[in-house]
């Protein structure tokens, strides 16, 4: 004999009632089955509100009464013939009529007691158990129905009886002796007391029955049919990547269960591991997956973590005080008014020096529970020997569970670095003395986050996903998505990186998936987005909370550029083309750099010099490796040589620069390359990153451009300016033509002083042939004394700057 539970969603309605049937069917062809069933879904807490709205004088419930009956009759009319639905139907309509004059009872009293709530809840089981049979009955014959109330006898603590297991198990084993049905349809979740009154096991309950059921009568098996393909290395609700879990003990499917995999009701476990039964978990909608097989069977273990799992609702009290210290009892007592007052107590931590005790609880109790300590304390309170209890709510547990964990050394340093990496606060820590979990209290709002890091960390082969948030689409932008979508299985496969763009915004619209967005339809998704908001962007992208989150600034502008200290203090790393943050005023730059040390917030900006060049990447290793730049000496804006470069008899100026706008090699405004703005940036982040504090008005800036040309408002006038002084750019060319030199646009920086402009390059200078929109630095260190250390290459261009962005994108990935 087997004992089949259905839960809530497997019998939800008509359509997936037919699925059940399908499996019973199928099942009883072996073997005498007890189907156990629970309420249609979400009916009990529909009774629920129902109850606790009748008793507050609103007289809403009806509305609510309606609704259930209108589910229960629809049902009806779907499974059974039009022929035989009418005494059903009468049946149901009894029962519910029943309801009703309970309900109107508590209307009428004000009142719900805990008596009278469990009656109320348990037609969710009586409605839903008799339509079963009844369905049931047009396939299968030879199928009967029980009600569990003449069966599983309880005390008579409402809201979550205590079984009497010595007279249920006998009216149980008394019961199917007799009976010679192939299956027999139960009510779960239901039972009476000794004297009969209405009585229930807790909600979620069900499982708790049929386990009941099976151990009574030593079934060979327990299957809980589920909405999931069995139990999970974590909630597959909130950890996308959570994975069956194949075989399991008992004891951690407790230890899960216990810390929150709602899967299984925790104490269904005792009645069959008691009797040796194994459980079954299995998946109604898709009934060939394997599902979880529960049992006492030997393991072998890869991975000494078998599941994560987590409570929400939690509240930390903590009592402390010297009054604490060496003073037998104080526990003692604070469990004993807990229990006093029922109050379950899931967590627990001591100091070793006994000088304060914390406890988790539902938050539910926690006003009673603060309430009750303070008094039990009172005395201790008043002499100030110990502390009115301190109470922390909506916060979450979440539990590392495994057998073999008390084998392996430093999981929980793992577990903890994991979740201190992704800046997730612990409140409290805790490990059981069986060393089958380890626990830890954190805030509810980090919990995605916390699942899911640890979930990465302890069972997905090291792959470690990023969340980029990208703000700016234009040329650099849309070619960095391109190389994103491009290289993503190359990344998978070969770095174990999983790059997602969760967040994409230009100047007018954003769009967020939080899955994750089909790059293959980025522009269409965007056009279609919402109205760009920064205040917005910025908390969607802290209310995701995801983990390795990366904010992208792909823009030139100065506002964006205020927002990074949001993320980084959120533990949100910055990764940015736009110079402006680290060109600002020192102390911003300094207090950013700051931000992303004490945040663990990676803070990369390589693309501000030198477009994909490693030019930053370099200074940061010679720093950090005890060189000391002394000089530096570069061409730092591929915009001004490409200008150059290309600017002679035939191409007038203002042709060239136009043309170098539409390549992509010059900001935005033209000004900021032409004026020189742009390279006194860079050099001062580079003497920023050699270690030098400095500010940019401290950077003799000589400019090669007309003033007029400068104080124009618009990229138009500019250009209607540069025609204007054709003759002054022309001057300039000739003069270099003459002394038989190029032009070039040179940074400097030497005893601590700097200074940019255009320079006549002579024929022997390394600059001199500095090709196209190249970029060359040279630095003079303590170890490149003689020659310099000299990066060249090309350093403009949309493509080779969404390169350098990507790359700093893979070294926050491989960190
Ligand atoms: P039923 O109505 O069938 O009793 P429940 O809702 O009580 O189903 O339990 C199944 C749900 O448990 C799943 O849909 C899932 O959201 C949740 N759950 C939480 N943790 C886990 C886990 N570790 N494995 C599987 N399911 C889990
Ligand atoms: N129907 C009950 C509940 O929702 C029992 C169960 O489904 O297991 O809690
Ligand atoms: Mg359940």
């Amino acid at each position: 004999m087997k004992v089949l539970k259905f839960g809530g969603s497997s019998v939800a309605n008509a359509q997936n009632i037919k699925l059940v049937i399908d499996i019973v069917v199928n099942s009883a062809k072996d073997e005498k089955l007890i189907v156990v069933v629970s309420a249609f879904s979400k009916v009990t807490d529909l009774l629920q509100l129902a109850s606790r709205k009748a008793a507050a004088g609103d007289e809403s419930f009806k509305e609510i009464l309606i609704e259930i009956e209108k589910k229960h009759l629809e049902a009806i009319k779907e499974l059974i013939p039009i022929s035989e639905q009418s005494s059903l139907l009468s049946h149901i309509k009894r029962i519910i009529n029943h309801l009703e004059t309970l309900l109107d009872g508590c209307y009428l009293l004000g009142e719900l007691s805990l008596r009278t709530a469990d009656t109320i809840l348990s037609f969710g089981e009586l409605l839903s158990s008799y339509i079963i049979a009844e369905a049931l009955k047009q396939n299968l014959k030879n199928s009967g129905y029980k009600d569990s109330r003449e069966l599983i006898k309880t005390n008579s603590h409402f809201g979550k009886a205590a079984v009497n297991f010595e007279i249920s198990n006998q009216l149980i084993i008394d019961y199917f002796e007799s009976n010679e049905n192939q299956v027999v349809v139960l009510p779960g979740f239901i039972a009476a007391s000794l004297d009969g009154i209405n009585t229930t096991l807790g909600r979620g309950g069900s499982d708790y029955s049929a386990a009941i059921m099976a151990g009574a009568l030593n079934a060979n098996q327990l299957e809980i049919w589920t909405d999931v393909n069995g139990m999970y290395t974590a909630n597959p609700k909130v950890v996308k990547q959570a994975q069956p879990i194949a075989f399991i003990s008992y004891q951690e499917a407790m230890e899960l269960s216990h810390f929150g995999a709602k899967v299984l009701y925790p104490p269904t476990i005792q009645p069959v591991l008691r009797k040796n039964i194994p459980i079954l978990i299995k998946n109604t909608f898709e009934p060939d997956a394997e599902g979880t097989y529960i049992s006492n069977q030997e393991m072998t273990y890869k991975n000494p973590v078998k599941g994560i799992s987590h409570i929400d609702n939690i509240t930390l009290i903590t009592l402390e005080g010297p009054g604490m210290i060496g003073v037998t009892g104080s526990s003692k007592r604070l469990f004993e008014v807990l229990s006093y007052q029922e109050i379950n107590v899931i967590f627990i931590t001591q100091a070793s020096s006994e000088h304060s005790i914390c406890i988790g609880i539902l938050n539910s109790d926690a006003d009673l529970a603060q309430e009750v300590i303070n008094k039990a304390f009172e005395v201790e309170i008043s002499q100030n020997k110990i502390d009115p209890c301190i109470v922390e709510r909506n916060l979450c547990i979440i539990a590392l569970v495994g057998e073999n964990m008390k084998n392996h050394q430093g999981l929980s340093g793992r577990m903890f670095s994991t979740l201190g990496k992704n800046n997730v606060n612990i409140r409290a820590i805790a490990q059981g003395a069986s060393e089958r979990n380890i626990s830890a209290v954190i805030n509810e709002r980090d919990v995605k986050k916390a699942l899911n890091t640890l979930h990465e960390n302890f069972f997905e082969e090291n792959t470690k996903q990023l969340n980029l948030f990208v703000m700016g689409v234009g040329n650099v932008g849309e070619k960095f998505i391109e190389q994103i979508h491009k290289q993503n299985n190359y990344l998978k496969e070969n770095l174990k990186i999983n790059v997602r763009v969760v967040a994409i915004s230009n100047s007018r619209k954003m769009h967020f998936d939080e899955e994750g967005i089909d790059l293959n339809e980025w522009q269409s998704l965007l056009q279609n987005g919402e109205t760009a908001d920064q205040e917005n962007f910025i908390s969607a992208v802290k209310d995701l909370n995801l983990r390795n989150s990366i904010f992208v600034d792909i823009t030139a502008n100065e506002s964006i550029s205020k927002t990074y200290e949001h993320y980084l203090k959120r533990n949100i790393a910055v990764v940015t083309c736009n110079k402006i943050a680290c060109a600002s005023e020192y102390n911003n730059y300094k207090k950013l750099k700051n931000l992303s040390q004490k945040f663990n917030a990676p803070f990369l900006f390589e693309t501000n010099v030198g477009a994909g060049l490693p030019i930053i990447d370099t200074v940061k290793n010679l720093v950090a490796s005890g060189d000391k730049v002394h000089k530096i000496q570069a061409v730092l804006s591929g915009s001004l040589n490409f200008i150059f470069n290309n600017f002679n008899e035939e191409n007038t100026f203002h042709d060239v620069v136009k043309e170098a706008g539409v390549q992509g090699f010059t900001e935005p405004d033209p000004k900021i390359d032409l004026s020189g703005i742009d390279v006194a940036r860079k050099i001062l982040i580079l003497i920023r990153e050699s270690g030098y504090q400095m500010e940019i008005e401290e950077i003799t800036n000589e400019s090669f451009m007309p003033a007029e040309c400068l104080e124009t408002t618009s990229n138009e006038a500019f250009f209607n300016s540069l025609k204007d002084h054709a003759s002054h750019f022309e001057n300039i060319y000739k003069e270099a033509l003459s002394k038989d030199s190029r032009l070039k646009y040179v940074a400097q920086f030497e005893n601590g002083k700097a200074n940019v402009g255009l320079r006549f390059i002579p024929k022997d200078h390394p600059f001199y042939n500095l090709e196209g929109k190249d970029n060359i630095v040279l630095f003079f260190t303590d170890r490149y004394v003689d020659q310099p250390l000299l990066i060249k290459g090309a350093g403009a261009g949309a493509a080779v700057t969404a390169s350098g962005i990507f790359a700093d994108v893979i070294r926050i990935g491989n960190n």
